[in-house]
């Protein structure tokens, strides 16, 4: 058989004893390379950093994936976050199936898409008004389009290592997939474009206070993943979110909280909650669409009715507010209201990494772990992590041999360091016993 890559990991990887039969997750995979670039169709799940093959899934139910060779994990990947449910959650699924019966798409308004927005302003007050969409990307591009057209202001800040989708001027030091492909920035993008967006390390106050100082009447507006999750979880130091709040306030420029991954997910009111601060614009994605494609973004009504058609900043979607989406959405939503959910995932998550930590200094693998709430990252690394730099000095080859070492056991986390697993409600403790056991050999095996 050819070798699909040439690291010498991967050959590592092929000459362990594996034990887990994947013969047709590898045809299929030397299929999908002839007709799909990288055989993808979101570049981190081609497992380029850890080496290996990825693995083809049939189904998925409650905390476990099934491949099509008929092998079971345990999924700490949950389609990247929005599974906080579980896979094929019955209340969800149910309400899907109704939803179907009565079309797919009107092009016409719904009464699904007023309660999902009420929904949605319950549990995040600061989202006085919301547009839903198709995805983060979207959400986040147009959120940007409204804060640039409400302060009239093209400059944006950013911080290295937060993903905020894939448009233009957002892709530059953007996170898990960039870092994993060791692409600083996307070609296709033109200079004039990036050159609105300043960057600055997670966590330094310093160099935002510098920017803001040289460049703040320009600064339309300073996005931020509240707590990062695409260098792994990097949680906010603890004046580092009140700071960019006083910023942007003092240069009438816009805060805006990408939670795209935190929100619903650390908290009911997602970061913002958990944090008491109020950001002027606010997106959602992931958890809000139950596992179908949705975005939301919001704010306050004076920013939002700058929208079409009440104003002038154009933004318009055929599928926007799509009925099985929104009725996935509202679902999952109705489940998390009841608080004890939160609280059962804090536990359970709690102890998964009180497992792993535990596991990790038994075997004297240093590793740094990061959690918030049902987010969490182990960094193989000994130092603090703080920002993208601290990230990056991570052993990445270490940590591809534990993932392997995992998957092989049926424990599936993200196929790169610099990404959060996520629990969800379906994670038993019996999942979270097996995790356990299984990082202790794999701890051993490094
Ligand atoms: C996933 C993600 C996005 C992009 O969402 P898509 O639905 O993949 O387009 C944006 N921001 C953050 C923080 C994300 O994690």
């Amino acid at each position: 058989m050819r070798s699909l890559f040439l690291d010498p990991l991967n050959f590592r990887m092929i000459g362990c004893p594996a034990v887990m039969k994947i013969t047709r997750s590898i045809k299929l995979f030397e299929e999908a390379q002839q007709l799909i670039p990288g055989g993808v169709n979101s570049p981190v799940r081609a497992f380029r950093s850890v080496g290996g093959h990825p693995r083809f899934i049939h189904r998925a139910k409650g905390s476990k994936l099934y491949d099509l060779d008929g092998n079971t994990y345990i999924d700490y990947v949950l389609s990247w976050g929005p599974m906080i449910l579980g896979h094929a959650s019955p209340p969800v699924i149910g309400a899907i199936k109704k939803a179907a019966g009565r079309g797919t798409s009107y092009g016409a308004p719904t009464e699904l898409e007023v309660d999902l927005a009420r929904h949605i302003r319950t549990a995040v007050p600061s989202m006085e008004k919301i547009r839903l969409v198709s995805s983060g990307t979207e959400a986040v591009m147009s959120a940007i389009r409204v804060a640039r057209g409400f302060t009239k202001r093209d400059g944006i800040l950013k911080f290295e290592g937060c993903y905020h989708g894939h448009s233009d001027y957002l892709l530059a030091k953007a996170g898990s997939g960039m870092m994993t492909l060791g692409i600083p920035d996307s070609l296709g993008v033109p200079a004039d474009f990036a050159k609105h967006t300043f960057t600055a390390p997670y966590n330094d106050i310093r160099t935002v206070q510098r920017l803001m100082r040289e460049r703040g009447k320009h600064i339309a507006c300073i996005i931020v993943e509240p707590i990062a999750g695409n260098m792994g979880v990097v949680p906010p130091a603890h004046d580092f979110l009140p700071a960019l709040r006083q910023l942007t306030l003092e240069n009438d420029s816009l805060l805006i909280f990408d939670e795209v991954i935190s929100g619903f997910r650390v908290d009911y009111g997602g970061a913002q909650a958990l944090y008491g601060i109020t950001p002027d614009l606010t997106v959602l994605g992931k958890i809000i669409g139950g596992g179908l494609p949705v975005g939301a973004y919001g704010g306050r009504t004076e920013i939002m009715d700058l929208i079409a058609p009440t104003g002038p900043v154009y933004q318009a979607g055929t599928l926007s507010g799509n009925p099985l989406a929104v009725t996935a959405g509202l679902a999952t939503l109705k489940q998390l209201r009841a608080k004890q959910l939160y609280k059962n995932l804090e536990e359970r998550s709690a102890a998964v990494a009180e497992g792993i930590g535990k596991e990790a200094q038994r075997a004297g693998i240093p590793i740094i772990q990061h959690r918030v709430g049902s987010m969490l990252t182990a960094f193989f690394a000994s130092d603090p992590v703080v920002d993208w730099n601290s990230a990056k000095r991570s052993d990445t080859k270490r940590y591809g041999q534990f993932f392997h070492q995992m998957l092989e056991q049926g424990v599936y986390l993200a196929p790169s360091q610099f990404e959060a697993a996520f629990l969800s409600t379906a994670h038993s403790s019996t999942d979270i016993e097996r995790t356990i056991k299984a990082a202790r050999v794999a701890f051993k095996s490094l």
